[in-house]
């Protein structure tokens, strides 16, 4: 539930026209581009100047969303973005809760804008330094949210074709098409509206899993043969993917969405990891099933985050050193069933 005193707070925000910043998280996934596209329409359709920025480019599979093109890239245009920030009234964060996720663009919203901030989002440990913050960790998505908050203020009837594709891109790509996540009575009633309101389920479902390049097919499944590792005992699996293999399958951001999952079909495996090797870091992922909490693992190993069965982080050293530290960690999990 939305608190009343802070839907009534932004709704005095939202009075006059304001020059406002959307901003998500680096690597921007479904859940992070369908809220923002979606908030963003709604705010410009109620006469506010709005911009929506990532750190970095949003991933090729999602291309085909309308407007996605509208979507501002602080590495490519720095200058354009920070004067914008600089010159906002409002700052909204979406899908994120700390300011490191933004990377050089959380430095212009830190340091360089007076605007007010506002949260909405769904990951844990949210800080107290928003002026309004719509965070709920029980939510299995941060668009949800956004349509919870669209119907708090009383917009549902403006929802129009685009907000509700963005909105179901989100909510299906968290939920990793209504696998997992709180899959509430809730949710449902929300994608019914949505459906309502022009979307085509097995039509969207195609521009969301069926759209990847050959490329990534078969990077998927040299993974698959050569790359996953079982660590039986612990009931878990990882695979790395360097530089070098990246290479070889003219890798693409985004070419790697969902691959940390794929060892979880296996049965008795219900803790993974994937770490992929960038100029900056290793990026790790990890995913769980049941009680093991890979939130906590990536803050304690990775300087990461998430959530209790989905999170993430860096390592600033070798892929070896990465791993090896992923199977020491398995060794102080409890054992799952
Ligand atoms: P992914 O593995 O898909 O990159 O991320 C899974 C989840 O962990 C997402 O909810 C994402 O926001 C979170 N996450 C991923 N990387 C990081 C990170 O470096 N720091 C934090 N705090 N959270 C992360
Ligand atoms: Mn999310």
């Amino acid at each position: 539930m939305l608190k009343k005193k802070s839907v009534e707070k932004l709704q005095g925000l939202l009075a006059e026209p304001k020059q406002i910043t959307i901003v998500s998280h680096v690597n921007p996934d479904g859940d992070a581009i369908g809220s923002s596209l979606a908030w963003r329409y709604m705010l410009a359709a109620k006469g506010h100047t709005v911009r929506f920025m990532v750190p970095n480019p949003y991933p090729a599979f999602l291309e085909w969303m309308t407007e996605i093109n509208h979507t501002y890239v602080y590495k490519m245009e720095p200058e354009a973005c920070a004067d914008y920030v600089a010159g906002s009234d409002l700052v909204f964060c979406l899908d994120f809760n700390k300011i490191g996720r933004l990377d050089k663009l959380g430095e212009e919203i830190e340091k360089n804008t007076r605007a007010e901030r506002i949260l909405i989002d769904h990951h844990l440990e949210p800080p107290a330094d928003f002026d309004i913050a719509f965070s709920d960790t029980g939510a299995s998505s941060t668009s949800l949210l956004v349509y919870e908050l669209i119907e708090a203020l009383g917009w549902e009837e403006e929802v129009t074709y685009p907000v509700a594709e963005a909105l179901y891109v989100g909510i299906n790509t968290d939920t990793g098409n209504f696998a997992f996540g709180h899959l509430s009575p809730e949710l449902f009633r929300v994608v019914a509206r949505l459906v309502e309101k022009g979307v085509d389920p097995p039509k969207l479902n195609i521009s969301i899993y069926d759209n990847y390049s050959e490329n990534r097919m078969k990077l998927m499944g040299y993974m698959l043969n050569e790359k996953m590792v079982v660590v039986r005992e612990a009931h878990a699996a990882y695979m790395t993917l360097d530089k070098e293999e990246q290479k070889t399958y003219h890798f693409q951001p985004g070419d790697s969405e969902g691959f940390v999952n794929l060892p979880l079909s296996i049965k008795n495996v219900s803790l993974t990891a994937f770490f992929l090797e960038t100029r900056e870091c290793i990026k790790v992922s990890l995913r769980s099933q049941g009680d093991i909490d890979v939130n906590r693992m990536a803050q304690q190993f990775y300087n990461g985050g998430g959530h209790k069965n989905a999170a993430g982080g860096k390592h600033f050293g070798s892929m070896e050193q990465a791993v090896s530290i992923f199977k020491s960690a398995l060794k102080s999990l409890p054992m799952p069933i």
